[in-house]
């Protein structure tokens, strides 16, 4: 690592489990879907968990259209607090109970410790959402459920910092690590982050942890999710993350940097022809 990184930074020499020399690659299989392995995987799903129905269609096109992994959530932290919407906890157990009908694995985020006891008995991957990313009394509690963790970047935050917190999660026991970049905070204001492709190359010669790239986050803009999708993947991430929605104008959050389902349809057409599966 030593060679890599400019070291004007003080606490490279800290990451040592999450580092290569600790180990060489890490796959984390989630139900059966190995992230981190040969191909790159697909999750998809609402921003935010809505009605039956549209978690229901939502996850058969996720399904249909090899998708791997069934997104939604349900305890969310939010910019503001007038875009939040207050969700329950049924609304995890609905998720749940879809992903079992559509043998898909599910991923919610939780923002507070109290919360993990709940989450942890329904979700496959627990999400760390960015503004998270620094609570290490959350990276430590969510350790100890031993579940494969989503550790999203902190928009503000180092490839240094971040790999910092999976460092803590990891010193609590935990290998089972997917990193996450979502994009960070820059002067571009056309875009709601900018998204970090070098971050991929990057991680991938520092780390053994696999990394994947939400580009609906990155971008905030329905347009820019597909081609930041496929050029994540280029750059040789290991998967991504994506909103979508059967009326994305109409959903509950974050409908203009949700997908629709033709899109992302002809998205994983591009992505097969991609990576040629
Ligand atoms: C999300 O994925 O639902 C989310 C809120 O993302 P982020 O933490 O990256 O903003
Ligand atoms: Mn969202």
């Amino acid at each position: 690592m030593m060679e890599i990184i400019n070291f004007n930074n003080r606490y490279w020499d800290h990451v040592k489990l999450a580092s290569k020399e600790y180990k060489e690659k890490t796959v984390v299989d989630v139900r059966g879907v190995k992230i981190g392995g040969d191909k790159p995987i697909v999750i998809a799903g609402n921003c935010s968990v809505e009605s039956r129905v549209i978690t229901k269609i939502t996850a058969k096109t996720v399904k249909e259209n090899s998708g791997h992994i069934l997104r939604g959530g349900v305890f969310k932290s939010r910019t503001s607090p007038r875009s939040s919407k207050n969700q329950n906890k049924e609304k995890l157990i609905l998720l749940k109970e879809i992903g079992n009908e559509f043998n898909l694995p599910i991923i919610t985020e939780v923002t507070q410790v109290n919360q993990i006891d709940f989450v942890k008995k329904y979700a496959d991957i627990i999400q760390i959402g960015t503004r998270s990313m620094r609570n290490t009394e959350l990276l430590k509690e969510v350790s100890k459920t031993k579940k494969p963790i989503l550790l999203k970047r902190g928009f503000d935050a180092t490839i240094e910092e971040w790999l910092l917190s999976a460092e803590a999660i990891m010193l609590e026991g935990n290998e089972k690590i997917i990193l996450c970049e979502r994009g960070i905070r820059t002067y571009e204001p056309s875009t709601r982050n900018t998204l970090d492709i070098s971050a991929i190359p990057m991680i991938k010669q520092i780390s053994h942890l696999p990394i994947i790239i939400d580009p609906s986050h990155a971008t905030g803009r329905r347009n820019l999710v597909s081609p930041l999708a496929k050029a994540g993947i280029v750059a040789g991430a290991d998967g991504i993350m994506v909103e979508i929605h059967p009326e994305p104008e109409k959903s509950i959050t974050d409908g203009f940097q949700s997908l629709d389902f033709n899109d992302f349809i002809s998205l994983m057409n591009d992505i097969k022809t991609l990576t040629k599966r």
